[in-house]
């Protein structure tokens, strides 16, 4: 059955169109969107469908074909932060971010279909948001820009889901471009679209989903978040990101020990995302490798946000021959990738997978990075 046709059996009339907004892995640059540093993240394939048509009755009807059999009925001007359990309020946070941003933006009937893996790091939680968000903005005729969106998507997953994320993940699903991964400032959004040619280079992304649930809204991310905030404050800078690597030392010395390592890792993490984009940039991209691995180290040792799968999955891949790898997302879990030889994907694969089962963890889920496309219109 067409997404047309599923969405009429659903609502018994036809949607108004159909909008697409990707999943996306961070090549480099995790944990600094919200500390205002750079990040590096790619689009995947995989993404979320969203068929809409507009009401005019005050009612948002939300329906997923992987969030369960029912249809939810939400007023809107019922709509408040924390009011909508579940899945159900990312799409209905996107909405109530636009209301409360001056929108005159009314209900709508939202089916939504996807192929991200949800919770494995991939961020299909912006996916939604966006792909609802760039419906919106269409059928409204809002004229807002991929940028707007995406700070209206976060608003949503901030204010409203309750997730105090920062802005990587809905730019990368709002702005990233087939073929490049997306050089974003965080601090004032500007970006620069970085070709990555791996297929050219006869070389591949693997992702492996380590099938590990995160649930970054279980207060971890938020205290790391408040961590760096506070060093930030007790250094006197408005944000992580203004502190160069040449003064890391004496900031160091200024900070408690419990604040050090998180400190550490931000600002070199900072600095692994210029040494990656120099890398694409000089189409050495094999030197990505090593800045990929080391990002690992640090969020392994420094940040302390991965674990034990992830950290065997890094190791496995890199024992079988990867370039690097490394988690990838918040952590907690979540999915790994690795730089590989195209022609080593497989026997990469299927090392990680027997260094699983070795260790009696379950299968990873094994997927191919190629850098997709933005959120879009599809008809
Ligand atoms: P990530 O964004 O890395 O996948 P999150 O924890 O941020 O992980 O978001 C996962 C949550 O997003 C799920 O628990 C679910 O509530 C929601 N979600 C994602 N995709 C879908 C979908 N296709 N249908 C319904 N809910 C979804
Ligand atoms: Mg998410």
């Amino acid at each position: 059955m067409n997404t047309a046709t599923a969405f009429g059996e659903l609502y018994g009339r036809a949607p108004e169109g159909e909008w697409a907004a990707p999943g996306r892995v961070n090549l480099i640059g995790e944990h600094t969107d919200y500390n205002l540093g750079f990040v590096l993240p790619i689009a995947l394939p995989q993404a979320v469908r969203a068929q809409i048509r507009r009401r005019d009755d005050g009612l948002l009807r939300l329906y997923s074909a992987q969030g369960g059999p029912e249809v939810t009925e939400l007023r809107l001007d019922d709509l408040a932060p924390g009011s909508v359990p579940g899945w159900a309020a990312y799409p209905a946070g996107v909405v109530w971010a636009l209301r409360a941003a001056g929108h005159a933006v009314g209900g709508a009937d939202v089916r939504l279909e996807s192929d991200v893996p949800g919770g494995a790091g991939l961020s299909s939680s912006a996916a939604l948001e966006c792909a609802t968000a760039a419906a919106y903005n269409d059928l409204y005729g809002l004229g807002l820009s991929a940028p707007e969106l995406a700070q209206l998507a976060q608003r949503a997953e901030n204010a409203f889901v309750g997730v105090p994320c920062g802005i990587m993940d809905q730019m990368a699903s709002m702005c990233c471009r087939p073929g490049a991964a997306l050089f974003l400032d965080s601090r004032d959004l500007t970006m620069r679209q970085v070709p990555v040619d791996l297929a050219g280079q006869g070389l591949a992304l693997l992702v492996l989903d380590t099938r590990v649930k995160h649930d970054l809204g279980d207060g971890a991310y938020a205290a790391l978040r408040a961590g760096c905030e506070k060093a930030a404050a007790l250094l006197g800078l408005s944000a992580l990101r203004s502190l160069d690597p040449s003064g890391l030392p004496a900031a160091l010395d200024r900070l408690p020990a419990e604040l050090q390592p998180l400190v550490r890792h931000v600002v070199t993490e900072n600095a692994r995302v210029e040494t990656a984009v120099a890398a694409l940039d000089a189409g050495e991209l094999t030197a990505l490798g090593p800045v990929l691995t080391a990002g690992h180290a640090s969020l392994r040792d420094d940040y302390r946000v991965s674990c034990p799968e992830t950290d065997l999955a890094v190791e496995a891949a890199v024992a079988a021959g990867a370039y690097g790898a490394r988690m990838t997302g918040g952590g907690f879990g979540g999915s790994v990738i690795a730089l590989v030889d195209a022609t080593a994907a497989d026997r990469v694969t299927a090392a990680v997978t027997a260094a699983f089962r070795a260790a009696g963890y379950a299968e990873p889920r094994a997927l191919t990075a190629v850098p997709a496309e933005g959120a879009r219109r599809l008809r």
